[in-house]
Protein backbone atom coordinates (compact mmCIF):
# COMPACT_ATOMS: atom_id res chain seq x y z
CA UNK A 1 0.00 0.00 0.00
CA UNK A 2 0.92 3.31 -0.73
CA UNK A 3 0.87 6.57 1.22
CA UNK A 4 1.36 9.73 -0.44
CA UNK A 5 0.33 13.53 -0.30
CA UNK A 6 -1.94 15.78 -2.68
CA UNK A 7 -2.12 19.39 -2.34
CA UNK A 8 -5.92 20.46 -2.65
CA UNK A 9 -4.92 22.84 -5.14
CA UNK A 10 -3.73 19.61 -7.57
CA UNK A 11 -6.88 18.02 -6.94
CA UNK A 12 -8.75 19.99 -10.32
CA UNK A 13 -5.80 18.98 -12.36
CA UNK A 14 -5.72 15.20 -11.23
CA UNK A 15 -9.49 15.00 -11.65
CA UNK A 16 -9.15 16.30 -15.03
CA UNK A 17 -6.40 13.49 -16.14
CA UNK A 18 -8.76 10.56 -14.72
CA UNK A 19 -11.69 12.47 -16.94
CA UNK A 20 -9.39 11.60 -20.13
CA UNK A 21 -9.67 7.63 -19.73
CA UNK A 22 -12.54 7.38 -16.89
CA UNK A 23 -16.07 8.99 -15.63
CA UNK A 24 -15.34 10.52 -12.76
CA UNK A 25 -18.50 11.08 -9.96
CA UNK A 26 -18.62 13.17 -7.36
CA UNK A 27 -20.99 14.75 -5.13
CA UNK A 28 -21.49 17.79 -7.42
CA UNK A 29 -24.14 21.10 -5.58
CA UNK A 30 -27.83 21.58 -7.38
CA UNK A 31 -29.28 24.55 -7.54
CA UNK A 32 -31.73 24.91 -4.30
CA UNK A 33 -30.94 20.86 -3.57
CA UNK A 34 -28.51 18.96 -1.33
CA UNK A 35 -25.33 17.72 -3.44
CA UNK A 36 -25.77 14.47 -5.28
CA UNK A 37 -23.52 11.58 -7.24
CA UNK A 38 -23.15 12.73 -10.51
CA UNK A 39 -20.39 13.19 -13.17
CA UNK A 40 -18.23 15.23 -13.25
CA UNK A 41 -18.91 17.88 -16.54
CA UNK A 42 -16.39 21.13 -17.27
CA UNK A 43 -16.82 23.68 -14.91
CA UNK A 44 -18.68 21.53 -12.24
CA UNK A 45 -17.02 22.27 -8.63
CA UNK A 46 -16.94 18.49 -6.83
CA UNK A 47 -17.23 18.29 -2.90
CA UNK A 48 -14.55 15.99 -2.75
CA UNK A 49 -13.79 17.23 0.87
CA UNK A 50 -15.67 13.76 2.17
CA UNK A 51 -18.16 16.30 4.12
CA UNK A 52 -20.93 13.30 4.16
CA UNK A 53 -23.58 14.15 0.44
CA UNK A 54 -26.74 14.09 1.79
CA UNK A 55 -27.73 12.04 -1.24
CA UNK A 56 -25.85 8.63 -1.12
CA UNK A 57 -23.94 6.98 -3.50
CA UNK A 58 -25.64 4.59 -4.36
CA UNK A 59 -27.89 7.03 -6.52
CA UNK A 60 -25.13 6.82 -9.21
CA UNK A 61 -24.75 2.89 -8.71
CA UNK A 62 -28.73 2.29 -8.46
CA UNK A 63 -30.47 4.51 -10.07
CA UNK A 64 -33.48 5.73 -8.61
CA UNK A 65 -35.32 5.25 -11.73
CA UNK A 66 -33.68 2.82 -14.46
CA UNK A 67 -35.10 0.93 -17.56
CA UNK A 68 -34.90 -2.48 -17.57
CA UNK A 69 -35.96 -3.14 -21.24
CA UNK A 70 -38.44 -2.37 -23.58
CA UNK A 71 -40.58 -3.57 -25.92
CA UNK A 72 -42.17 -2.27 -29.20
CA UNK A 73 -44.77 -4.03 -31.93
CA UNK A 74 -43.96 -3.45 -35.47
CA UNK A 75 -44.91 -5.25 -38.70
CA UNK A 76 -42.20 -8.38 -37.71
CA UNK A 77 -43.61 -8.83 -34.25
CA UNK A 78 -42.68 -7.64 -30.31
CA UNK A 79 -38.92 -6.70 -30.03
CA UNK A 80 -37.42 -6.49 -27.13
CA UNK A 81 -34.52 -4.06 -26.50
CA UNK A 82 -32.51 -4.77 -23.55
CA UNK A 83 -31.33 -1.52 -21.43
CA UNK A 84 -28.28 -3.46 -19.56
CA UNK A 85 -25.49 0.19 -19.72
CA UNK A 86 -22.32 0.04 -21.12
CA UNK A 87 -20.03 1.75 -18.66
CA UNK A 88 -17.01 2.99 -19.07
CA UNK A 89 -14.50 2.65 -16.58
CA UNK A 90 -15.50 5.17 -13.26
CA UNK A 91 -13.93 6.55 -10.48
CA UNK A 92 -16.46 7.25 -7.57
CA UNK A 93 -14.95 10.29 -5.56
CA UNK A 94 -15.42 12.24 -2.50
CA UNK A 95 -17.59 9.70 -0.71
CA UNK A 96 -17.51 8.79 2.91
CA UNK A 97 -15.62 6.09 4.02
CA UNK A 98 -19.48 4.77 5.59
CA UNK A 99 -20.76 5.02 3.19
CA UNK A 100 -18.22 3.09 1.16
CA UNK A 101 -19.03 0.12 3.79
CA UNK A 102 -22.40 0.69 2.69
CA UNK A 103 -21.61 -0.19 -1.11
CA UNK A 104 -20.35 -3.19 0.57
CA UNK A 105 -24.14 -4.24 1.43
CA UNK A 106 -25.11 -3.74 -1.58
CA UNK A 107 -22.81 -6.20 -3.87
CA UNK A 108 -23.86 -8.42 -1.32
CA UNK A 109 -27.32 -8.37 -2.68
CA UNK A 110 -26.72 -6.83 -5.97
CA UNK A 111 -23.61 -9.18 -6.93
CA UNK A 112 -24.76 -12.68 -5.17
CA UNK A 113 -23.40 -15.42 -7.40
CA UNK A 114 -26.68 -17.14 -8.34
CA UNK A 115 -28.32 -13.95 -9.16
CA UNK A 116 -26.12 -11.12 -10.15
CA UNK A 117 -28.21 -7.93 -10.75
CA UNK A 118 -26.63 -7.30 -14.80
CA UNK A 119 -27.70 -3.33 -14.60
CA UNK A 120 -25.85 -2.86 -11.20
CA UNK A 121 -22.86 -5.25 -12.24
CA UNK A 122 -21.96 -2.73 -15.31
CA UNK A 123 -21.90 -0.56 -12.96
CA UNK A 124 -19.74 -1.32 -9.72
CA UNK A 125 -17.58 -3.81 -12.21
CA UNK A 126 -16.22 -0.74 -13.57
CA UNK A 127 -15.97 1.55 -10.69
CA UNK A 128 -13.05 2.67 -8.64
CA UNK A 129 -14.27 3.72 -5.37
CA UNK A 130 -12.31 6.70 -3.65
CA UNK A 131 -13.58 7.78 -0.16
CA UNK A 132 -12.33 10.20 1.58
CA UNK A 133 -11.84 11.12 5.69
CA UNK A 134 -13.06 14.13 6.62
CA UNK A 135 -11.24 16.55 9.08
CA UNK A 136 -14.91 17.43 11.18
CA UNK A 137 -16.76 15.43 12.70
CA UNK A 138 -20.54 14.89 12.35
CA UNK A 139 -22.82 14.60 15.42
CA UNK A 140 -24.79 12.21 13.80
CA UNK A 141 -22.28 9.41 13.65
CA UNK A 142 -22.28 6.24 15.44
CA UNK A 143 -20.43 3.97 12.47
CA UNK A 144 -17.70 2.44 15.44
CA UNK A 145 -20.90 1.02 17.18
CA UNK A 146 -22.13 -1.18 14.61
CA UNK A 147 -19.06 -2.33 13.18
CA UNK A 148 -15.25 -2.77 13.44
CA UNK A 149 -14.30 -0.26 11.39
CA UNK A 150 -10.81 -0.66 10.67
CA UNK A 151 -12.24 -3.62 8.33
CA UNK A 152 -14.26 -0.80 5.93
CA UNK A 153 -10.63 0.21 4.65
CA UNK A 154 -11.21 -2.75 2.75
CA UNK A 155 -14.29 -1.74 1.10
CA UNK A 156 -12.24 1.31 -1.14
CA UNK A 157 -9.94 1.46 -3.65
CA UNK A 158 -7.97 4.61 -2.63
CA UNK A 159 -8.48 6.24 1.23
CA UNK A 160 -7.76 9.97 1.34
CA UNK A 161 -7.97 11.87 4.50
CA UNK A 162 -8.63 15.58 4.83
CA UNK A 163 -5.95 17.41 6.17
CA UNK A 164 -6.58 20.96 5.92
CA UNK A 165 -4.61 22.24 2.63
CA UNK A 166 -3.76 19.09 1.28
CA UNK A 167 -5.00 15.23 1.59
CA UNK A 168 -3.11 11.78 2.78
CA UNK A 169 -3.67 9.55 0.40
CA UNK A 170 -3.22 5.29 0.81
CA UNK A 171 -3.90 3.23 -1.94
CA UNK A 172 -5.55 0.38 -0.64
CA UNK A 173 -6.05 -1.87 -3.72
CA UNK A 174 -4.34 -2.33 -7.46
CA UNK A 175 -6.91 -0.32 -9.04
CA UNK A 176 -6.65 2.40 -6.60
CA UNK A 177 -2.71 2.19 -7.08
CA UNK A 178 -2.87 3.39 -10.66
CA UNK A 179 -4.90 6.49 -10.40
CA UNK A 180 -2.64 7.59 -7.92
CA UNK A 181 0.82 7.31 -9.60
CA UNK A 182 0.85 10.74 -11.32
CA UNK A 183 3.37 13.57 -10.91
CA UNK A 184 0.91 15.56 -8.66
CA UNK A 185 1.17 13.11 -5.45
CA UNK A 186 4.46 13.35 -3.48
CA UNK A 187 5.88 10.94 -0.37
CA UNK A 188 3.98 12.02 2.58
CA UNK A 189 6.06 12.73 5.82
CA UNK A 190 6.16 12.21 9.71
CA UNK A 191 3.86 14.89 10.19
CA UNK A 192 1.41 13.81 7.78
CA UNK A 193 1.51 10.48 9.61
CA UNK A 194 0.80 12.07 12.91
CA UNK A 195 -1.88 14.31 11.32
CA UNK A 196 -3.62 11.32 9.27
CA UNK A 197 -4.04 9.54 12.15
CA UNK A 198 -5.19 11.95 14.11
CA UNK A 199 -8.70 12.29 11.37
CA UNK A 200 -8.98 8.84 11.80
CA UNK A 201 -8.77 8.67 15.20
CA UNK A 202 -11.87 11.39 15.22
CA UNK A 203 -13.76 8.70 13.57
CA UNK A 204 -12.98 5.49 14.53
CA UNK A 205 -12.59 6.42 18.42
CA UNK A 206 -15.76 8.38 19.27
CA UNK A 207 -17.79 7.46 22.22
CA UNK A 208 -19.08 4.16 21.65
CA UNK A 209 -22.95 3.88 22.25
CA UNK A 210 -24.41 1.25 25.09
CA UNK A 211 -25.32 -0.78 21.95
CA UNK A 212 -21.73 -1.12 20.85
CA UNK A 213 -20.34 -4.93 20.50
CA UNK A 214 -23.90 -6.38 21.78
CA UNK A 215 -25.08 -9.06 19.26
CA UNK A 216 -28.20 -6.54 18.14
CA UNK A 217 -29.38 -9.47 15.99
CA UNK A 218 -30.40 -11.13 19.56
CA UNK A 219 -31.85 -8.67 20.96
CA UNK A 220 -34.36 -6.97 18.41
CA UNK A 221 -37.48 -9.10 18.90
CA UNK A 222 -40.58 -9.75 16.63
CA UNK A 223 -42.98 -8.67 19.49
CA UNK A 224 -41.25 -5.37 21.19
CA UNK A 225 -43.27 -3.02 22.61
CA UNK A 226 -41.13 -0.74 20.75
CA UNK A 227 -42.74 -1.19 17.04
CA UNK A 228 -45.99 0.55 19.17
CA UNK A 229 -44.32 3.49 19.88
CA UNK A 230 -42.64 3.80 16.66
CA UNK A 231 -45.05 3.71 14.66
CA UNK A 232 -47.47 5.87 16.43
CA UNK A 233 -44.85 8.62 15.88
CA UNK A 234 -44.03 7.31 12.34
CA UNK A 235 -45.52 9.38 9.22
CA UNK A 236 -44.58 6.92 7.22
CA UNK A 237 -42.72 8.97 4.65
CA UNK A 238 -39.75 7.05 3.95
CA UNK A 239 -36.76 9.12 4.27
CA UNK A 240 -34.90 6.64 6.55
CA UNK A 241 -35.29 3.84 4.25
CA UNK A 242 -35.23 6.15 0.94
CA UNK A 243 -31.51 7.88 1.66
CA UNK A 244 -30.10 5.50 3.60
CA UNK A 245 -27.07 4.44 1.56
CA UNK A 246 -27.34 0.67 2.19
CA UNK A 247 -31.05 0.21 1.44
CA UNK A 248 -31.82 -1.54 -1.57
CA UNK A 249 -35.42 -2.01 -2.28
CA UNK A 250 -36.90 -1.29 -5.22
CA UNK A 251 -40.49 -1.97 -7.07
CA UNK A 252 -40.92 -3.09 -11.09
CA UNK A 253 -43.32 -1.24 -12.90
CA UNK A 254 -44.13 -1.05 -16.81
CA UNK A 255 -45.37 1.80 -18.73
CA UNK A 256 -47.16 1.47 -21.97
CA UNK A 257 -47.32 4.38 -24.53
CA UNK A 258 -48.97 3.80 -27.51
CA UNK A 259 -47.05 0.67 -29.24
CA UNK A 260 -43.93 0.72 -26.81
CA UNK A 261 -43.89 -0.87 -23.28
CA UNK A 262 -41.30 0.18 -21.17
CA UNK A 263 -40.01 -1.83 -17.38
CA UNK A 264 -38.13 -0.29 -15.37
CA UNK A 265 -37.24 -0.26 -11.88
CA UNK A 266 -38.06 3.04 -9.19
CA UNK A 267 -36.49 2.71 -5.33
CA UNK A 268 -39.04 1.66 -2.82
CA UNK A 269 -39.04 1.40 0.66
CA UNK A 270 -40.65 -0.84 3.60
CA UNK A 271 -41.79 2.21 5.42
CA UNK A 272 -44.83 2.93 2.19
CA UNK A 273 -47.79 1.09 2.52
CA UNK A 274 -48.06 -0.34 -0.99
CA UNK A 275 -44.70 -1.75 -0.48
CA UNK A 276 -46.30 -5.38 0.51
CA UNK A 277 -49.63 -4.86 -1.44
CA UNK A 278 -49.84 -7.88 -3.61
CA UNK A 279 -52.16 -7.97 -6.65
CA UNK A 280 -55.27 -9.60 -5.17
CA UNK A 281 -55.27 -7.12 -2.69
CA UNK A 282 -54.04 -8.29 0.58
CA UNK A 283 -51.16 -6.68 2.28
CA UNK A 284 -49.04 -8.67 4.99
CA UNK A 285 -47.72 -5.37 6.54
CA UNK A 286 -51.14 -3.67 6.30
CA UNK A 287 -50.21 -1.14 9.34
CA UNK A 288 -47.42 1.20 10.12
CA UNK A 289 -46.32 -1.26 13.70
CA UNK A 290 -45.29 -4.29 10.89
CA UNK A 291 -43.40 -1.60 8.63
CA UNK A 292 -41.23 0.05 11.41
CA UNK A 293 -40.72 -3.19 12.46
CA UNK A 294 -39.36 -4.73 9.18
CA UNK A 295 -36.80 -1.87 9.05
CA UNK A 296 -34.96 -2.73 11.83
CA UNK A 297 -35.04 -6.14 11.82
CA UNK A 298 -33.91 -6.36 8.16
CA UNK A 299 -31.40 -4.41 8.89
CA UNK A 300 -29.89 -5.73 12.29
CA UNK A 301 -31.30 -9.78 11.94
CA UNK A 302 -32.51 -10.38 8.82
CA UNK A 303 -29.21 -9.63 6.99
CA UNK A 304 -26.87 -10.80 9.55
CA UNK A 305 -28.57 -13.93 9.05
CA UNK A 306 -28.10 -14.16 5.51
CA UNK A 307 -24.68 -12.21 4.81
CA UNK A 308 -22.94 -11.93 8.39
CA UNK A 309 -23.18 -8.25 8.35
CA UNK A 310 -25.87 -5.48 9.57
CA UNK A 311 -26.75 -3.90 7.24
CA UNK A 312 -25.99 -0.34 8.59
CA UNK A 313 -22.93 1.63 8.92
CA UNK A 314 -24.32 4.05 11.43
CA UNK A 315 -24.25 7.17 9.07
CA UNK A 316 -26.76 8.73 10.36
CA UNK A 317 -28.30 10.16 7.73
CA UNK A 318 -31.88 8.48 9.34
CA UNK A 319 -31.56 10.49 12.57
CA UNK A 320 -30.67 13.65 10.71
CA UNK A 321 -33.72 13.14 8.63
CA UNK A 322 -36.56 11.60 10.74
CA UNK A 323 -39.29 14.69 10.81
CA UNK A 324 -40.49 13.27 13.63
CA UNK A 325 -37.08 12.63 15.59
CA UNK A 326 -37.53 8.68 15.01
CA UNK A 327 -33.38 8.01 16.33
CA UNK A 328 -32.34 4.32 15.32
CA UNK A 329 -29.30 5.53 18.01
CA UNK A 330 -32.44 5.50 20.61
CA UNK A 331 -34.37 2.30 19.35
CA UNK A 332 -30.90 -0.15 19.66
CA UNK A 333 -30.01 1.29 22.93
CA UNK A 334 -33.23 0.59 24.47
CA UNK A 335 -33.71 -2.80 22.45
CA UNK A 336 -30.61 -3.80 24.21
CA UNK A 337 -31.00 -2.56 28.03
CA UNK A 338 -31.92 -4.96 30.17
CA UNK A 339 -33.83 -2.26 32.41
CA UNK A 340 -36.55 -1.44 29.27
CA UNK A 341 -40.51 -2.69 30.06
CA UNK A 342 -40.73 -6.29 28.77
CA UNK A 343 -44.36 -5.87 28.30
CA UNK A 344 -45.33 -7.37 24.93
CA UNK A 345 -47.71 -5.91 22.26
CA UNK A 346 -50.22 -7.90 20.10
CA UNK A 347 -48.18 -7.72 16.48
CA UNK A 348 -50.25 -6.57 13.28
S1 LIG B 1 -27.62 5.16 10.14
FE1 LIG B 1 -29.65 5.06 9.19
S2 LIG B 1 -29.31 5.84 7.09
FE2 LIG B 1 -27.29 5.33 7.90
S3 LIG B 1 -26.88 3.20 7.26
FE3 LIG B 1 -27.86 3.08 9.32
S4 LIG B 1 -30.04 2.85 8.90
FE4 LIG B 1 -29.09 3.60 7.01
S1 LIG C 1 -38.07 9.05 8.46
FE1 LIG C 1 -39.16 8.92 10.44
S2 LIG C 1 -41.27 9.45 9.94
FE2 LIG C 1 -40.26 8.98 8.00
S3 LIG C 1 -40.68 6.76 7.66
FE3 LIG C 1 -38.70 6.91 8.73
S4 LIG C 1 -39.21 6.71 10.92
FE4 LIG C 1 -41.12 7.22 9.84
Amino acid sequence: MSEKIISKDKIKEWIDVLMQSHTVVAPIERKDAPAEFREIKPGDEPIIDGSKSMMPPKDWLLPRYETLFKVSKGAEGAQVEPAVPECKPTVMLGMWLPDAAAIRVLDRVFLDDKFKDPYYAARRENTVLVAVMPAEKRWSWFCNSVDDVETWKDSVDVLMYDLGDKFYVEGISAKGEEIIAGAYFTESNEADTIARNQVWDLFAKCDKLPFAGKALYDNLAWEDPIWAEISQKCLACGMCSYMCPSCSCFDIQDETNGLCTERYRCRDTCQFEDFTLMGAGHNPRNNQLPRSRQRLLHKFKYQHEQFGVVGCTGCGRCVELCPVNVDIRDVLTRTCSKERAEEPVKAD
